[in-house]
C-alpha cells in the first residue's frame, strides 16, 4: 500500500476529493491510501499565480510533494462566466477584492460584476488535477461541469460559488445538491475519475516494482 498526500488546505475541497476517492476505489481497487497535510502535521501555503490552472496544480502538487517527501495530489479549479469573458477563472479564490475575502465576498463580487448583462450567464466549472512524484515527474488530467449563474443564492450544501450555480439537469444549483450528487457530476470528480487510470497505474508498479 503506498501513501498519496492530497495537496489542499481548502477543507471544502478535501472532503470532495476525499468521497470521490473512495468512490473510484471502491470501483477499481488500487493499493493506495490518501493522507492529509493536517495528518501529517504540514502546513503550507503555496502561490498562485501561474498563468493557467496546470501551472497552479503543478505548484501544489510540487510543493507538498517535496515537503512530504511523498506523491501529493493537487487540485486547481476555478469558474468562467461566459458573459465576463472567462472570468473569474484561474482567479476565482482571489476575486473579491478586499483581503481575506469569505465565499460570500465572492459571489457578492461576482453577482456585482454581471449586474446589467443580458440572461442566462451560462458559465462552467473546470478542474485540473496534478500528481507530482518525487521523481520530479508531473501527469495532468482534467474535467468541466457546465450550468449557470442565477442571482439568488439557493442551498447550503457545498462551498464557494455552489449556490449561485445552477445545473439545467436537475435543475438545483450546485449547493442544493448532496455530496453523494455532486460527486457524481462535477467538474472535481471528472478531473480525479480520468486521473484515476494514472494513480492506479503508479499504485501498482509503486506496490510491486518487481513486477517491472
Ligand atoms: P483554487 O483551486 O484553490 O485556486 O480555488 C478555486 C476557487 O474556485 C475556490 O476558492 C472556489 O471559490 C472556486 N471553486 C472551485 N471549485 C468549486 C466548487 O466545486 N464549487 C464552488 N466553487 C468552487
Amino acid at each position: 500500500m503506498i501513501n498519496i498526500l492530497l495537496a489542499t488546505t481548502n477543507r471544502g475541497k478535501l472532503a470532495e476529493m476525499t468521497a470521490i476517492l473512495a468512490d473510484l476505489q471502491a470501483e477499481a481497487p488500487a493499493p493506495v491510501q490518501f493522507v492529509t497535510p493536517l495528518e501529517l502535521g504540514i502546513a503550507l501555503d503555496v502561490e498562485e499565480d501561474g498563468a493557467t490552472y496546470a501551472e497552479n496544480a503543478r505548484r501544489k502538487a510540487e510543493a507538498f510533494c517535496r515537503a512530504a517527501g511523498i506523491p501529493a495530489l493537487a487540485d486547481d479549479s476555478g469558474l468562467e462566466v461566459d458573459a465576463l469573458g472567462g472570468e473569474p477563472g484561474i482567479r476565482s479564490a482571489r476575486y473579491a477584492p478586499m483581503p481575506n475575502p469569505t465565499d460570500a465576498d465572492r459571489r457578492a463580487t461576482l453577482l456585482g460584476r454581471l449586474a446589467g448583462k443580458p440572461a442566462p450567464w451560462t458559465a462552467h466549472f473546470h478542474c485540473t488535477v496534478a500528481l507530482a512524484l518525487p521523481g520530479g515527474s508531473v501527469q495532468f488530467a482534467g474535467g468541466d461541469c457546465f450550468g449557470e449563474i442565477i442571482p439568488q443564492e439557493r442551498g447550503d450544501n457545498g462551498f464557494g460559488y455552489d449556490p449561485i450555480f445552477l445545473l439545467p439537469q436537475p435543475g438545483r444549483t450546485m449547493a442544493e445538491l448532496t455530496m453523494a450528487e455532486k460527486n457524481r457530476l462535477s467538474h472535481r470528480a471528472r478531473a480525479l475519475r480520468a486521473a484515476w487510470w494514472f494513480i492506479r497505474q503508479f499504485a501498482s508498479r509503486a506496490a510491486s516494482p518487481q513486477q517491472d
